[in-house]
């Protein structure tokens, strides 16, 4: 017997049309691609979005329609976010870090229709064109004033400005596709997922509550997370359910601006990736500047370092909250909220904790399971590969054949790591990272954890490296800006921290380190550039 409930669809154009009713001063804003802040308060938003939906209607463009962007993350930006979904075509916002075969590809594989394209990303547009059949046109986020010359792309403030803000958004059925998101693939392919907004939705209310990341009308939030990456972690929606503040940074991730906004803006939610947080901090340490009203920084992405969860509490008064996440999963997995209990422990111990990303949100499971598939104990020791089911995790990719990490009902994420008795997860590594040497496993996040621990080092990568005694051993690069780092007595550092045949057989120091599109350190890159370091010595290295 069904349920006698209405059978109302939740969608996304109702979280806009939401804050306008509910929150209409509430404000968004956005740091201009051009100079300058710009501020908008949700009543203005939602109506320049049912300015660009009408656009859109008037264009042509249907549901089911994919239209992509190249943007960072400004108000125009979520307006797109708003208006495409609304009117039920599919945003597939592109990062725009990746390769550029790889942009033409997954353009080519979405048959993209339409582009939006901030001005900076103008270059890498125009030299792809000519292989991209599916674009019609180039829209370009601006106004009259910053277009290019003697181009055919059309101006965004003046497309939209032609349309008028009463708009009726369609109602369908929220199992329709809302956005789609590429993994960055750092083998093959990228591999589209596709949301729907009945996921994003339920992602967005699973993410404004206490025991995730409590954002409230109070709150204002600054989501360093790219909008062209896992939605910025389903900030712009979760923003406007609550009537947040939301706070756009634009093109400036670096230090300086950062500082200046965050200060300015009186932000208290911080949400980003280790490397962001490792350059602000840097920032701020050559300036002896602190932090103020900052009360909690969401770190994901890559695992947060001790060093930075101390550095944020001690200095800033700011809390680190680790959580974990994927694009499969929009992203949000499990969160390490900061418990009465926790908030009581001697700080040391705390940051032990916090180093783990947390237990599961409600709606999502998770289990380990060993290369059988038979699941393994929540014992905190044992390891196991990490898959999670939930109804904002991808069932499947887009146009794409492989099923292979979606068996049995669950989603493979291709992580390793154990769980406790009462369900907190940490990552031990990811299955491509872990370091099999001599039929054990080492773990290159907890290396790096108890390397950055060490006095004067910046980042920390450790590798393993084709060994002809031990399969693979690790490698060490650590980034020093005085570049005169005691590596004997960094190696002692180490040996008190873990196991001695997980100590690495060699460490090298190097002016940076090679990232990912998505900000986390590439591993493959230097997997390759190192390969034959340990071919010529076969004697080195620890027994296991
Ligand atoms: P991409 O592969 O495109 O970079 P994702 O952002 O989806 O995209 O990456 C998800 C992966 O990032 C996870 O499978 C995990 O390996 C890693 N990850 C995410 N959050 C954390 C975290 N807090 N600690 C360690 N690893 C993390």
């Amino acid at each position: 017997m069904h349920g006698l409930m209405m059978n109302r669809p939740l969608l996304i154009s109702d979280l806009i049309e939401h804050a306008a009713r509910l929150y209409p001063e509430n404000e968004v804003v956005s740091r201009h691609i051009e100079s300058g802040i710009v501020r908008h308060s949700y009543l203005q938003l939602a109506r320049r979005s049912r300015q660009l939906a009408q656009a859109l209607t008037d264009y042509g463009v249907i549901a089911g329609d994919r239209i992509a962007t190249l943007a960072w993350n400004t108000h125009r930006h979520m307006e797109a976010y708003y208006a495409i979904s609304g009117v039920g075509a599919i945003i597939h916002t592109i990062n725009p870090r990746l390769f550029p075969e790889q942009i033409r590809y997954m353009i080519n594989h979405a048959t993209d229709r339409l582009l939006l394209v901030d001005c900076s990303f103008l270059p890498l547009v125009l030299s792809l064109l000519p292989e991209l059949p599916s674009v019609e046109q180039i829209i370009v986020l601006t106004d009259a004033a910053h277009m290019p010359p003697d181009s055919n792309f059309l101006c965004y403030e003046t497309w939209i400005a032609a349309f008028h803000h009463q708009f009726h958004w369609p109602r369908f059925s929220d199992a329709e596709a809302s956005a789609l998101c590429y993994t960055s693939g750092t083998t093959g392919n990228p591999k589209g997922v596709l949301y729907s907004h009945y996921s994003v939705l339920l992602h967005a209310m699973a993410a404004c509550r206490t025991d995730a990341l409590g954002i409230t009308p109070h709150t204002c939030l600054l989501p360093v997370v790219p909008m062209f990456h896992v939605c910025a972690w389903g900030t712009p929606y979760a923003a406007a359910m609550m009537g947040a503040r939301l706070v756009l940074p634009g093109a400036a991730l670096d230090g300086a601006s950062l500082y200046e906004l965050i200060v300015a803006e009186q932000v208290d939610l911080l949400l980003g990736v280790p490397t962001i947080w490792l350059t602000l901090l840097n920032y701020l340490r050559e300036h002896q500047l602190q932090l103020k009203n900052v009360s909690r920084v969401v770190v994901g992405g890559s695992a947060a370092p001790l060093s930075m969860i101390r550095e944020f509490a001690e200095v800033h008064q700011s809390y680190v909250i680790h959580a974990w996440g994927m694009t499969e999963l929009s992203p949000l997995g499990t969160i390490n909220l900061p418990t009465p209990a926790l908030q009581s422990m001697a700080p040391a111990l705390r940051y032990q904790h916090q180093l783990k990303q947390g237990r599961p949100v409600f709606g999502i499971e998770l289990q380990i399971f060993d290369e059988h598939l038979r699941p393994l104990p929540h014992d905190g020791k044992t390891f196991g590969v990490l898959h999670v089911r939930g109804p904002w995790v991808a069932q499947r990719y887009f146009r794409h054949e492989d099923l292979s990490a979606f068996a049995n009902g669950w989603f493979n994420t291709g992580d390793i790591a154990t769980i406790d008795a009462d369900e907190t997860m940490q990552i031990v590594d990811r299955d491509k990272d872990v370091i099999k040497s001599g039929g054990e496993w080492i773990s290159s996040i907890e290396l790096e954890n108890a390397a950055m621990s060490f006095p004067g080092i910046l980042e920390a990568c450790v590798v393993g490296i084709p060994h002809p005694r031990w399969a693979e051993r690790p490698l060490m690069l650590i980034v020093s800006p005085t570049g005169n780092t005691d590596l004997s007595a960094l190696r002692d550092h180490l040996a008190e921290r873990v196991a001695r045949w997980w100590l690495p057989d060699s460490i090298v120091t190097v002016p940076e380190l090679p990232h990912s599109a998505t900000g986390k350190l590439s591993k493959v890159t230097l997997r390759n550039q190192y390969r034959q370091f340990y071919s010529q010595s076969p004697d080195t290295g620890a027994a296991p």
